[in-house]
C-alpha cells in the first residue's frame, strides 16, 4: 500500500514539475447541499487533468537507459497526454495506446506533443494488448493507475485538499482504475482518519463498483459515455488500486449520463468552470443527492476539462449522448 510517506516523497519530488491548483468555496454546491463545498480545480493543471502528477512522478524515476528506450502506455486519453509530456520534458519519447472509444480531440492534442499514437480495438483491453507486445520488444511501460508511482503522484491532490481545508470531513472522486481515489483516499485519511472518501463513477462499465461487490477485479462491458476518461477496466491482475479501493473508500456513486451532463452544465453555468464528463461527477453525485450520510465540509476534485469543446456546447444546449440519448 502506498501511505502519506511515500505521497509526501512524490510531492518533494514533483512540486517543481506540476501546479499546485487552487481550492475554491462554490456558494451554489453549499446552498444545494446545507453544507460548506468546495472545489479542488484540479481541471486547471497542466495538461488539463490530473494524471501529469502521477506521471511525472513514474518517469522522474526512471533510469536514464529506461528514458532512452522509450516509455509506453495505454489511456483512454488523459494519461497519455500527462505521459507524453512528462516524457518529452525529459528527452524521452511516449507511444500510447488507445481504443477507438478515446474522442479525437483527446488523440490529437497526444499527437501534438509527439506521440507515437495507436488506435487499436474497441476497448482499453485490446489497446493493453498492443502494449504487452511492445513492452517485449523493449519499450518501458508506465500504466495508467495501477503501479505505485501512479498511485503516489495522484496522492499529492490528498494533501493538498488537507492543507487547504485542514477540517475536511467528506472527499469527492472521481473513480475508473482507482489510481486516483487510492491515492488522494491514503493521503487524506492518513492526515485525517475520521474524513470519509467517496469514489464517483458512471452507472455502464464500472469496473471497480463491479470488481469490490465482487470480492475480487472482474471484467466488465465497456460502453460509451459523457465520462470517456472513466471507461476501461481496472485489470484481472490488478495488484494495488484494487486493494487500497477496498481498504480506503467510503462508498461508490453510479452516474447516468444524464446526471453527468447535469454536473457539466453547472460547472459551466454556476461556477463558471468547463469540464469534461469524468470532471464532473462530484458536481453531478451531489446534484443527484446521491452521497449518502453527507457531511460538510466537503471537496469535490473537478479532475479534467478536456472535452472536445463542441461536445460541450451540445451539453450545454442539452444534447445526445454517445449512445443517442437525450441528456
Ligand atoms: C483518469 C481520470 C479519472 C479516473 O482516474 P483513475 O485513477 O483511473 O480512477 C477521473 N477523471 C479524469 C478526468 C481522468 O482523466
Amino acid at each position: 500500500m502506498i501511505d502519506l510517506e511515500i505521497i509526501r516523497d512524490a510531492r518533494k519530488r514533483i512540486s517543481s514539475h506540476i501546479l499546485s491548483t487552487p481550492l475554491v468555496h462554490s456558494p451554489s454546491l453549499s446552498h444545494v447541499c446545507g453544507t460548506t463545498v468546495g472545489l479542488k480545480l484540479e481541471h486547471h493543471q497542466t495538461t488539463g487533468s490530473f494524471k501529469l502528477r502521477g506521471a511525472t512522478n513514474a518517469i522522474l524515476q526512471l533510469t536514464e537507459a529506461d528514458r532512452a528506450r522509450g516509455v509506453i502506455a495505454v489511456s483512454t486519453g488523459n494519461h497519455g497526454r500527462a505521459l507524453s509530456y512528462a516524457a518529452r520534458a525529459v528527452g524521452s519519447r511516449a507511444t500510447i495506446c488507445m481504443s477507438r472509444l478515446v474522442p479525437e480531440n483527446k488523440v490529437s492534442e497526444i499527437r501534438h506533443l509527439g506521440a507515437d499514437v495507436r488506435i487499436i480495438g474497441g476497448s482499453q483491453d485490446e489497446a493493453q494488448q498492443e502494449v504487452d507486445r511492445l513492452v517485449a520488444n523493449g519499450l518501458v511501460m508506465v500504466p495508467p493507475f495501477d503501479h505505485p508511482d501512479i498511485v503516489a503522484g495522484q496522492g499529492t491532490i490528498g494533501l493538498e485538499i488537507v492543507e487547504a481545508v485542514p477540517n475536511v470531513a467528506t472527499v469527492i472522486v472521481g473513480l475508473s482504475g482507482g489510481g486516483l481515489a487510492a491515492g488522494v483516499a491514503a493521503a487524506v485519511k492518513g492526515m485525517r482518519p475520521c474524513a470519509k472518501v467517496v469514489g464517483v463513477t458512471m452507472e455502464r462499465g464500472a469496473a471497480m463498483k463491479a470488481s469490490l461487490d465482487a470480492g475480487k477485479p472482474v471484467q466488465v462491458e465497456e460502453f460509451p459515455s459523457l465520462a470517456d476518461a472513466l471507461g476501461g477496466g481496472i485489470g484481472l491482475d490488478n495488484k494495488l488500486t484494487f486493494p487500497m479501493c477496498r481498504a480506503l473508500l467510503d462508498d461508490v456513486v453510479l452516474l447516468t449520463d444524464s446526471e453527468i451532463a447535469a454536473g457539466i452544465r453547472h460547472a459551466y453555468e454556476q461556477e463558471r468552470e468547463i469540464v469534461e464528463g469524468a470532471g464532473a461527477v462530484g458536481i453531478a453525485a451531489l446534484l443527484a443527492r446521491k452521497v449518502a450520510g453527507l457531511r460538510g465540509p466537503v471537496v469535490l476534485v473537478l479532475s479534467g476539462r478536456n472535452i472536445d469543446i463542441e461536445l460541450h456546447r451540445r451539453v450545454i444546449n442539452g444534447v445526445k449522448n454517445p449512445l443517442g440519448e437525450m441528456v
